[in-house]
């Protein structure tokens, strides 16, 4: 039986003990969270890493925070169905605290192939640490500053013969704690309705 590129990467993140994220896994019963959506999506959403709910799940963004990601795609009249949604990190890192460098160094490598694979026209890293390495890995490193400065801006590239957007958003989970952040994210969004 052949396997898909993508069902490839699920695999391999599967038997993965690059970094000691698959022990906490493993201990909780958790699931790895690969990334779901439309493998030919124009769109694709990076996030930093499972939360409890999409741990227990293996869903991206389907706890807290993915009500808010869902909302703000419904307010631009774009189907979850019709993006990608991922994360930086594939585990859940202990009490959601935030990714350590090594582990983002050992665990992209899988993102970067699912970005080659998905071939997207519009990358949106949703918070700093998604944004960093996105920017950084398509040649704008020099472009990049804190999200609150760069948050709904369009920043094009060539590099890796992708012709790609990156369009970094503030991430939804800031919302949950911040309700005015909400109609933020909300105006910041309405610049995907040019690209669906
Ligand atoms: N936060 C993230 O960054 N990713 C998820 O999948 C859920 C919450």
């Amino acid at each position: 039986m052949t396997i898909t590129p993508l069902e490839k990467i699920k695999n391999e993140v599967l038997d993965c003990k690059k970094c000691p994220l698959h022990k906490e896994r493993i201990e909780n019963r958790f699931y790895p969270v690969i990334g779901e959506g439309n493998h030919q999506a124009k769109i694709m959403f990076i996030g930093e890493a499972p939360g409890l709910q999409e741990a227990k799940t293996g869903r991206p963004f389907c706890g807290a925070a993915g009500k808010i990601l869902n909302e703000l795609l419904e307010s631009t009249g774009i189907e979850r169905k019709d993006v990608y949604i991922c994360n930086l990190l594939k585990d859940r890192p202990p009490r959601n605290r935030d990714p350590l460098p090594e582990e983002i160094k050992v665990c992209v490598p899988y993102l970067e192939r699912q970005i080659e694979i998905i071939k997207p026209k519009v990358l949106c890293p949703l918070g700093r640490y998604a944004m960093n390495f996105l920017m950084e890995k398509f040649g704008l490193g020099s472009q990049v500053d804190g999200i609150s400065k760069i948050h709904g801006k369009v920043f094009k590239t060539e590099k890796l013969s992708q012709n790609i957007n990156i369009i970094p958003f503030y991430h939804p989970a800031v919302a949950t704690y911040n309700p005015n952040m909400k109609g933020i994210l909300e105006k910041d969004f309405k610049i995907l309705e040019r690209f669906k």
